[in-house]
């Protein structure tokens, strides 16, 4: 079995470069726009929607009236055309919001399809530039990578994302089965009782952040320094967002290498608290994505993330005799079961349920909405 997978890599671009690259996100993102605004003003006036045939014939007059449009690859022009085609697509299918124009001052992008790129001997070539990317290699590409996307985000920093095929191996199968609850206090507890912790990076770094916006906020509009210093508050942003992703990476990868089947919950529950106190640091729990990485890291590795019933009571049951309570306010931590007098840690508890449900919904092949690998 083989599949896809994308490996970003940061990387340094010389000046020519940086330039090439800032005429490249600008032309893509011209050409967007003009097409975007094109579609919705047909569509608007005469109730018409624009085919991407129709979108791309508009190519040659658009390059004919804005000549610098020659100045970058074509490909990348074309591609950006059918990424807006998906846009469409996702909004027709109701799966995503109408396209939005793109902005000069957020994180810039284009997609590269062969014909704009090399990639050989371990160095990456782009179209209309001599040198190899200065790249800062993580790891090796499993092989040549059939798109790649580069991207500056607004800390002005370089990325590419590589398009692989790669053929996942599967780990040594294990005995071990674990129900984790989501948490705040920590980002997860097990039911054999583990806790993680959770490192809280937007608390961490809140009092440094304050004082940058501060700094920021006494800034002349338009001035030299003031653009420093949105800069500053755009680094700290991104430092915060990529110990955030890494803290994920790492607490995922150990859940995965220790056990053959994790049970974990719907999250449409988790997310349904509307405290707005906690939904801060639900953000930075950033529980979406930690299931995300154990979802797909399981099915490379060749184990299973069970989702159970949403309305399962999970936290209400004594893992002991089934008992289910009639309430359990979120302050009490810890609890005594009134028909087996067993006493419990909420989460632990609450993740033994996880656990349970979540094996059994596999052995009966009821757990609809479990991923299994
Ligand atoms: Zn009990």
């Amino acid at each position: 079995m083989t599949t896809k997978r994308a490996y970003k890599e940061r990387f340094y671009p010389t000046t020519e470069q940086a330039e090439l690259l800032a005429k490249s996100f600008g032309c893509a993102r011209f050409v967007y726009n003009n097409t975007l605004r094109h579609r919705t003003d047909a569509y608007y006036k005469n109730g018409e929607s624009i085919s991407h045939a129709d979108a791309e014939k508009r190519l040659v007059p658009l390059k004919k009236e804005f000549p610098w449009l020659g100045e970058i690859s074509s490909v990348i022009l074309q591609q950006c055309l059918r990424d807006q085609q998906e846009a469409f697509k996702n909004f027709w299918a109701g799966r995503a919001k109408y396209p939005k124009f793109k902005k000069k001052n957020a994180r810039q992008s284009i997609r590269l399809t062969k014909a704009a790129f090399n990639y050989r001997d371990g160095q990456l070539f782009i179209a209309k530039s001599r040198e190899p990317l200065a790249i800062r290699w993580s790891r090796e590409l499993p092989s040549e990578p059939s798109s790649i996307t580069i991207s500056k985000d607004y800390a002005g920093r370089y990325f590419v994302s590589m398009l692989c095929e790669f053929e996942p191996k599967p780990m040594p199968i294990t005995a071990k089965m674990v129900g984790i609850d989501l948490g705040l206090k920590d980002l997860f507890i097990t039911s054999e009782g583990e806790k993680s912790g959770n490192p809280k990076f937007t608390k961490r770094y809140e009092h440094k952040l304050a004082h940058l916006q501060r700094k920021l906020a006494k800034k002349q509009k338009g001035s030299k320094n003031r653009a420093k210093a949105k800069r500053k508050v755009a680094r700290l942003h991104a430092k915060i967002a990529d110990c955030r992703m890494d803290a994920s990476h790492k607490a995922s990868r150990k859940l995965i290498n220790e056990n053959q089947v994790i049970c974990v919950e719907d999250l449409a529950v988790k997310n349904m608290i509307k405290n707005p106190k906690l939904a801060k640091h639900i953000a930075d729990a950033n529980w979406g994505e930690f299931v995300r990485q154990l979802e797909y890291k399981a099915k490379w590795a060749g184990r299973t993330v069970a989702v159970i019933d949403r309305f399962f009571p999970s936290s209400k049951r004594c893992p002991g005799c089934g008992y289910i309570n009639e309430s359990l306010p979120l302050s009490v931590r810890e609890w005594d079961c009134p028909e087996c007098s067993s006493h419990w840690d909420r989460d632990i508890a609450a993740a033994m349920n996880i656990k349970t449900a979540g094996l059994a919904g596999l052995a009966c092949g009821a757990t609809g909405t479990g991923i299994l690998a």
